[in-house]
């Protein structure tokens, strides 16, 4: 039966180039697009490890996937592979916090200067554009910066892509490169829409975790790599190592399982009348959590995937300075207003954050422990 979008029309065949798709979001995407839909995807990425599962040929949907082993600050067949698809996902970047501050320079490029083509090829060739920007674009609330009394107000800390300014700490601070580097991509968009006509839509997502997010370094990443939080923790876990709280983990997130996230973004896909000239917050309100008692909530699924007893875990308070070096500086709060996806996508978050824990540390647990174990009794002998 043919799929009709949300105002009842059948949805065309879409070629989509997916830049950035062999990550993490991407080779989710990848999945849901393969397995529930008939649109093509032109993957373009410097590695496939994420999407191998999904490139055999035997599989029933490899005429609909293709892999270009590219990378798009030097490669010239990209702007060719924009103008024969209808759609670019840009997903490109350096998205891991350990980089902002170490890798200001790279951070920057990938961020901002390496997706200035794509915008442009886009344009020239009037092709559609979803972009994936960030939640960190607000920087810090407003609330960080009042009395205590305040920050309990709504008004000072919802994020609203309307309304709510950029608020990022000084130059010196450069854990903020990334999101003055996601804005200013951000604000090109937008006026490529407004002189030009691109047609756009801008995602931010509001830490989407699940499987296959980063890496466990010395397994499948660097011996010495920083990855996000859920990698971090789910690394100590593994090893029986103290979970490491920055700044005692007293900073407060939301997390969203991404295959809700992915959810949304098929939308945007196949709602080009809805979600085009939009910015999206995509995230869950109700998965707000600090980092200390994320921990606590992993130490408590990890006992019950692995059986190793809780009491046995713990966690470690650690200065940002050390964990990250100087530069580092932190988001304190980030709850997305979800009036504008709920209005133009009809589009709400399932997942409780026990329940997508749950799903995950059963992958990390199933996919790494055997690996970890190897190393830890090869370094015992
Ligand atoms: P990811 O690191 O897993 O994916 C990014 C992919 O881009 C990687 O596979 C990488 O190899 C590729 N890439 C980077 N530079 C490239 C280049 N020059 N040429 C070709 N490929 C290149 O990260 P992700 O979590 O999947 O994030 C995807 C996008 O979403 C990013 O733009 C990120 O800033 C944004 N985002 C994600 C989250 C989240 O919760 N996961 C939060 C905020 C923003
Ligand atoms: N964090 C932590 N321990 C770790 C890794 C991260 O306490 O081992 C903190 C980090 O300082 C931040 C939060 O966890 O406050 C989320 O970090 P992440 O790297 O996932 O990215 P962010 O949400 O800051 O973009």
């Amino acid at each position: 039966m043919a799929r009709v979008n949300l105002d009842g029309n059948s949805i065309p065949m879409l070629a989509i180039c997916m830049i950035g798709g062999g990550g993490f979001i991407g080779s989710h995407l990848c999945e849901k697009l393969m397995a529930e839909t008939n649109h093509k995807a032109v993957v373009v990425d410097v590695s496939s490890e994420k999407i191998n599962h999904l490139l055999d040929r035997s599989l029933p949907w490899a005429h609909r996937i293709e892999f270009h082993q590219m990378n798009i600050k030097s490669d010239s067949r990209l702007e060719t592979l924009v103008q024969t698809t209808d759609l670019t996902i840009n997903l490109a970047a350096i998205c891991t916090p350990a980089d902002y501050n170490t890798r200001p320079l790279d951070t920057i490029f990938s961020n901002f200067i390496d997706a200035i083509p794509v915008i442009k090829y886009c344009t020239e060739n009037n092709k559609r554009l979803i972009h994936f920007s960030t939640c960190e674009v607000y920087g810090k609330t407003i609330g960080s910066f009042l009395p205590e009394e305040y920050r309990q107000d709504p008004k000072y800390f919802m994020l609203k892509e309307d309304v709510t300014p950029c608020t990022f700490g000084p130059v010196e601070k450069q854990r903020w490169s990334y999101a003055c580097a996601k804005q200013m991509t951000d604000r090109l968009i937008y006026a490529e829409h407004a002189e030009n006509g691109l047609k756009f839509t801008i995602v931010r997502p509001y830490n989407w975790i699940g499987p296959r997010m980063d890496f466990i370094p010395g397994v499948d990443g660097p011996c010495d790599g920083v990855p996000r939080v859920l990698a971090c923790f789910s690394n100590s876990l593994l090893r029986g190592e103290p979970l490491k709280l920055v700044e005692g983990g007293r900073s407060q997130r939301t997390f969203l399982y991404i295959k809700d996230a992915i959810d949304a973004v098929a939308l945007m896909i196949d709602n080009p009348e809805r979600a085009d000239g939009h910015i999206f917050n995509v995230g869950n309100p109700d998965n707000e959590v600090s980092v200390k008692e994320l921990a606590e909530l992993m130490i408590k699924a990890y006992a019950k995937v692995s059986g190793v007893p809780a009491s046995s875990l713990s966690t470690l308070d650690v200065s940002a300075e050390d964990f990250y070096g100087k530069g580092y500086d932190d988001s304190d709060r980030r709850i997305p207003d979800m009036t504008i996806i709920t209005k133009q996508l009809a589009w709400k978050p399932k997942t409780p954050l026990d329940e997508l824990l749950d799903v995950t540390l059963q992958y990390q647990h199933k996919t790494y422990s055997r690996a970890i174990q190897r190393e830890l009794s090869k370094l015992s002998n």
